[in-house]
């Protein structure tokens, strides 16, 4: 179901219109000289499109998308072995590119720079080096973490772009295709009223829609009508801004146990259970859109 609520191609992409216009010309460019594209680095918080993104330039391009991510490529010999079997042209989707290790983003560099692989063959004075030449590829990398990109790997990337949060409006028109997608009827107050409280992400606007028709379907005739959307809402725990019970509880200990702030990350996380990792990309991008917390160099305040 996921995999068909992608859009399938650049047109039926919603939102994010000064990318979408860059990326377009990006790929006419491309097109026009008969040529592969230069690498492409989206990042962004999580459910923006940076994943649908890069198939869609798949599409375009009329090639393959292999998909891959930082963790899975545990070795160099793994990248190798995907590298080798790439056809040409095609694109290497590789998601939390901040998480891959030194040694594979290493052997990445020379990659993607000059499309040729240095493997080592054996072990100790007797070890090989063989230099192995690749055709010509594209890494399409995606991360929620700009900051732990380092330089050299950013500096690879031809193109790098950011994914901003949606408008409300953009939203409505996600939530609206979604429903027309999974054949539910749905009145435009709701739809506005979802995406509203999407937190400006179009995989939290899909996912509250699905959860809101069931309520729908088990509640009434299946129809989607304002009066439903809010009470399934209320019953998830998703507030007028979109916040949810967890969000409350991070501004709550914040507020409660730490007067204010500041606070340190480390010590949010200990008290909300969460890794340090999920607060900084999932919880705080949208506290922070919306004003609600600041980051300073002493910790979190409320503002
Ligand atoms: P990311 O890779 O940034 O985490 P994804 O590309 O996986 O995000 O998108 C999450 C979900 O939201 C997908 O299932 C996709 O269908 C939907 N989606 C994302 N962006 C859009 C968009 N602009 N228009 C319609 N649906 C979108």
């Amino acid at each position: 179901m996921r995999a068909k609520l992608r859009p399938e191609s650049l047109d039926e992409f919603i939102g994010q219109a000064k990318l979408k216009k860059r990326l377009k010309v990006f790929l006419d460019a491309a097109k026009g000289r008969k040529e592969s594209l230069d690498h492409v680095l989206f990042y962004g918080p999580p459910g923006l499109g940076k994943t649908t993104l890069a198939m869609l330039l798949g599409k375009e391009m009329g090639v393959s998308v292999k998909v891959t991510s930082g963790p899975a490529l545990a070795r160099a010999g793994d990248l190798a072995a995907i590298l080798t079997g790439l056809k040409k042209g095609s694109i290497l989707f590789i998601d939390e590119i901040h998480r891959l290790n030194k040694v594979v983003e290493e052997t990445l560099y020379s990659a993607m720079e000059d499309y040729v692989l240095d493997i080592v063959l054996g072990k100790g004075p007797s070890a090989k080096t063989v230099r192995l030449n690749l055709e010509r590829f594209t890494i399409v990398g995606a991360t929620t973490r700009m900051a732990l990109v380092g330089g050299p790997m950013r500096d690879r990337f031809g193109y790098v772009q950011q994914l901003d949060f949606y408008q409300d409006e953009e939203l409505e028109d996600v939530v609206k295709r979604t429903a027309e997608l999974l054949q539910s009827k749905i009145d435009d107050k709701a739809a506005f009223e979802i995406a509203k409280r999407s937190r400006g992400t179009p995989r939290i606007a899909n996912r509250l829609l699905k959860r809101i028709r069931d309520y729908a379907q088990v509640n009434s005739d299946g129809r989607i009508r304002l009066a439903e959307t809010k009470e399934a809402l209320e019953m998830l725990g998703i507030d007028e801004m979109g916040l949810s019970d967890a969000d409350r509880k991070y501004l709550d200990v914040i507020k409660k146990q730490y007067d204010g702030g500041p606070v340190g990350v480390d010590n949010l996380a200990a008290a909300l259970t969460e890794d340090v990792g999920t607060i900084e990309e999932v919880y705080e991008p949208y506290l922070m859109k919306k004003g609600l917390i600041k980051r300073t160099r002493k910790g979190r305040i409320l503002v």
